[in-house]
This record gives C-alpha cells, structure tokens and sequence, in this order.
C-alpha cells in the first residue's frame, strides 16, 4: 500500500481523530454535531460500546510467547489502549489493541454485536477506521498492512486488507471530512434515511423534523425516531437538613443519620435542592461526571443556580444567540412568536375549560394574538401580552371546581408575594418551570440569560423565560387547575404570614409530583403528529430553536395545542 497522499493538512490544522472519520463516513452531520458542536447523548449501542472496550480501554502490554520457526525466533505482543498520531496524514487515533507479530503490526479495532454478513466483510465506517489506523502505524515506521475488526457478540474476527482502493477512499473521505468540519454551517440531515433510527444523536439531530419543516411538504410523515419520553426523572429533595451520599451506582438520600430513599443515579436527570440541603463533593464530582445538573432553589422554590459540569461546547450556537439578540428587529420577529404562541395557548386553556360560558375572551384573546403577530416593537408586544394576560387571568377563577372542602377564591394574578393561595400554586409552578427551561436550553447549549424578549439581566435567566411563555398555560397553569380541582391540594395547605402566602412542606410534595406526572404525560405533537411527553417537548423547542438561529430553520414553530 502506498503512503503518498494527494492533499496534506496544513500544518496548524487539527489532526482527526479516526473515530471522527468512522462518524463522518456514517453520516457527516453526524461527525459535526459531535466534533464541531460538541453533541452527545448514550443510546444503549453507546453503553453496549463501552461495556464491550472495557478491557481494552486500559492501556496495557502483554508479551504472547515466542515460536521457534526454521528460521528466526516469533515473537507476539498486544499492546491496548494506544494512542498515536500522524500530522502527515493528518490523523490521530486511540487504538482499542495493536497485535505486533516479527515486525508486523496489525491494529484491531473492538466492535459490539455480531459480524455483519457483507461481500466486504464490515460496513464502510469500520474498515475505513481501520485503514486510518494502520496509515498512522506507517507513518510512525511500522509495517502494517491490515487491520482486523473484533465483533465482540459472535466473537468473531474480520480481517480488513489496506489495499488502494481503501486506502485512497479512506484519504478522500478525511480530506472530504477537513472541508466539511471547516465549513460555517452544519450539513443537512439525511433523507428517510436507515441509518437515522440507529443514530445516537437522532434526538439532537431531529432529521425528520428539519426536513419537514425545511421543506414544508403535506402529508410528509415524520417517523417517531427518539423514545416518546425520558427514562431519567429530577430527584427533588426537600427536607430540612437532608444529606445526598453517593453508595455505588445509587444516590442515598439521609435525614438524621436515617436513609430515607434510595434512587439510581442511571434513572437521575437532575438533582434539585430546596432550601438547607447538602450534597456530598462525591455526588457534585459524579454529577458532573455524568452530566447531571444540580439545581439549588431556596425552600420555597425560588431558583438560585445551577451547578454544571462545563459549558457546552457549542460556541457557534451562542455566537448565534448573542448576534439575534442584538438585532432589534429579529429579536421582535422572535419575541412575537414566543407571545402568539403563549395567548393561543391560554385562549385553548379557556376554551377546554369554560367552552360556551366564554366566547367574548375567547374572540378578544384570537384578536391579541393577531395583533401580537403585528407588533411593531417590544414595548407594544409587551402590552398586548398584558392586556392578553389581564382577560385570560380575569376568566381563571372560572375554570376551578370550588367543590365542598376546597373553595378557592381567585379574582387576578399577584406575586411577589403572592397574596392568595391560587397565586402561590402559580408562583411555584411557573418557578419549576423556568427551572426546567433552564436546563433544557442549557443543555442544548444556548446562555439562558441571554433572552430575546425578556431582557437580560438582574440575574433572570431571560431565554428561560422566553421560552416557558408558550407552556405557562399547557404546565403550570394546567398542573394547578389539576391539584385544586382534584382536590389533591386543599385550602389548609397554606401557610399564611405578613400578607405573603405560600405552600407547606407537605403540600409542596404533592405540587411536584402532579408537575412530574404533568411534564411526563405523553401528548400528540401538533406539528409532527407523534407521540411525546411534554419533557421531551420542552427538549426538542428548544433544538427548533437552535436550528432556526443557525439558519436551519426558515422559522421558530411555537409550539400550540389544538
Ligand atoms: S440522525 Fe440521521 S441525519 Fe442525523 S446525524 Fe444521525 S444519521 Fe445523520
């Protein structure tokens, strides 16, 4: 095989990393999420992977034994876990195991499931990753003229030959890959593809939904590619002086040297704190490990912070961001966006709830969001948002069951404090779900101070509260009708005190868990047509959103129910 290549890398240009290469070839979109955006998520073919290179992920050498043969001694090593680079071919890798026979050195590379039954022996992806891990052992001097691929479920070992077809089409794909990875904008998802459905990032990716809203085509189905909703749930914690100690793969949650619950950090997505709660440095070290936000609120909800492990590594995407938010005129086309979609939502909520006993507001609230649709600038948005808001919170009290036991009175909104019971249950839940937002879009990679309708700062995580504004009626407002009319929340569940009213303890628990069974609740996407839950709604928003900053978009789709 030949080492000449047609088109070297610059000298200050990065080396790629061969299992780059491999994504590349699978799909380039995929290679830039993850290397450009810095995207990742586990699927269970990632965990299998990383189950399945556990032994060779350790760098280690072992001398196999020595063969006597007529005419020299034999001589057999394996050495795993090697990472070596190659600036000629602009390549770097980090070699699950290289076997090293007389001389010979032929890389082997761990692969989870069973061989795949191709003329070619392996899928494209795999035997180019091979072939740029023996371009980089001849370029550090080694003879090596094969690669092996492992397939650790049928045990089986595919021999991977670096003739010139692959080795050309490995080098034109790393030269494709350096263009690509250059290039300002992400490149298109594929097309109703077989891949996607196998595709770790198919969640962040969104391929069928980019496309669809690219291209606008009626009747397009949009395959449901990512589970309808999240296994992992927060872990809310509220006990005065409650202490979180990691044992193992599990949280241990203790109050006065009792365990009071126990829950895996696999089924955790965050950790929320209220009030005086500890966490150990070995829960902040393994949240951060595992990408897991710690969320410090004070005992009545109010949001103080988060606790991360880094940013996100999508630079771009804030570039982005911060350019639309000091645009003044893309900051009203978004902003009238976030507040049509905010008074069609509540005109739903009122139309759901109070349905012929309403036709005025419901008239007038079709008329703010017209009108907001036209607003000529953020001061005139402003007020027909609350104007919108004074008629919808006029009508609230109306969609509450005061049935025996539970009358709530209700005659308009108030906060800070909240005076009236149903306000506080309002206060709170719109407090949970700017915390939820938060983290949504700081998963996603955005800066959620940085708002293009709520103005950033006074330490208000203004994108947060952007965002929300569509879900104030469909989360909040919806999780406190349930609680009241239900009766799981009952007028003794207040505390009452200097004109400030505010949940107990108690009744703050079962606020949560109507939220959660809220945020869980699988609904019918308007705009995709599958199933959902509201938490992954929440997820995919706010990547919609990302895509239209970046221009993948031709417009952010406020989400409304029907
Ligand atoms: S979901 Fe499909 S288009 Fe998106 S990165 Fe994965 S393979 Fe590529």
């Amino acid at each position: 095989m030949s080492t000449a290549s047609c088109c070297r890398p610059a000298e200050d240009e990065l080396l790629l990393p061969v299992r780059m290469l491999n994504e590349f070839t699978y799909c380039p979109r995929l290679a830039y999420l993850e290397w450009v955006q810095g995207e990742f998520a586990d699927s269970a073919d990632t965990v299998e992977g990383r189950w399945q290179h556990r032994r060779v992920d350790q760098p280690r050498s072992t001398r196999i034994g020595k063969e006597e043969t007529e005419d020299e001694e034999t001589e057999h090593i394996h050495t795993t876990s090697v990472d070596l680079s190659a600036p000629r071919e602009g390549l770097v890798a980090k070699m699950d195991l290289v076997e090293i026979e007389n001389g010979s050195v032929t890389p082997v590379d761990y692969k989870r499931g069973k061989r795949p039954h191709i003329a070619q022996g392996a899928w494209e992806p795999e035997r180019v990753q091979l072939c740029a891990q023996g371009l980089i052992l001849q370029e550090n001097g080694y003879q090596c003229n094969e690669g092996v691929l492992y397939f650790a479920k049928s045990r089986e070992r595919v021999r991977v030959p670096f003739d010139e077809d692959l080795v050309s089409r490995t080098r034109q794909l790393a030269d494709q890959m350096r263009v690509v990875m250059n290039a300002a904008s992400v490149p298109e998802p594929l097309e109703d593809s077989p891949k996607c459905p196998r595709c770790s990032l198919v969640g962040i990716c969104l391929p069928d939904e980019v496309n669809f809203l690219q291209n606008g085509e009626e009747n397009h189905v949009i395959r449901p590619l990512a589970p309808p909703r999240d296994d992992a749930l927060p872990l809310y914690v509220q006990k005065p002086g409650a202490r979180l100690k990691k044992a193992g793969d599990t949280i241990e949650v203790y109050c006065d040297d009792e365990r009071i619950a126990v829950v895996r950090w696999l089924e955790t997505s965050q950790i929320v704190l209220f009030g005086p709660v500890q966490a150990s440095t070995q829960i902040m070290q393994e949240a951060c490990h595992r990408n897991i936000p710690v969320v410090y609120l004070s005992t009545g909800g109010w949001f103080y912070g988060i606790v991360e492990s880094m940013p996100h590594k999508n630079v771009v995407l804030r570039q982005q961001q911060y350019a639309w938010a000091s645009d003044p005129k893309r900051r009203l086309k978004l902003a009238r966006r976030f507040v049509q979609g905010k008074i069609s939502n509540c005109r739903t909520m009122l139309r759901r709830n109070l349905g012929e006993a309403a036709p005025a507001v419901l008239d007038d609230l079709k008329q703010y969001t017209q009108q907001a649709a036209r607003a000529r600038g953020l001061p005139e948005l402003l007020g027909i948002e609350g104007n919108a808001a004074h008629r919808y919170f006029t009508c609230f009290g109306g969609m509450l069951k005061n049935g025996d036991g539970f009358p709530f009175d209700f005659t308009g909104r108030n906060r800070r404090p909240p005076r009236d019971p149903v306000n506080a249950l309002l206060s709170f839940g719109y407090s949970m779900l700017v915390r939820e937002w938060t983290v949504a879009l700081m998963a996603t990679g955005f800066d959620p101070f940085m708002g293009f309708y709520h103005q950033a700062g006074h330490g208000r995580p203004a994108l947060a509260l952007d965002l929300m504004e569509e879900f104030r009626p469909l989360i909040a407002d919806s999780t406190v009708l349930t609680v009241i009319n239900h009766g799981e929340i009952r007028r003794g569940d207040f505390i009452a005190r200097m004109g400030s009213v505010s949940l107990t303890p108690d009744a703050r628990t079962r606020f949560l868990a109507a939220f959660e069974r809220r945020m869980n609740q699988e609904i019918t996407h308007p705009v995709f047509g599958y199933s959902i839950s509201y938490r992954r709604v929440l997820a995919v928003q706010a990547r919609l959103l990302a895509r239209y900053l970046c221009g993948e978009i031709p417009e952010y789709p406020f989400f409304v129910t029907r």
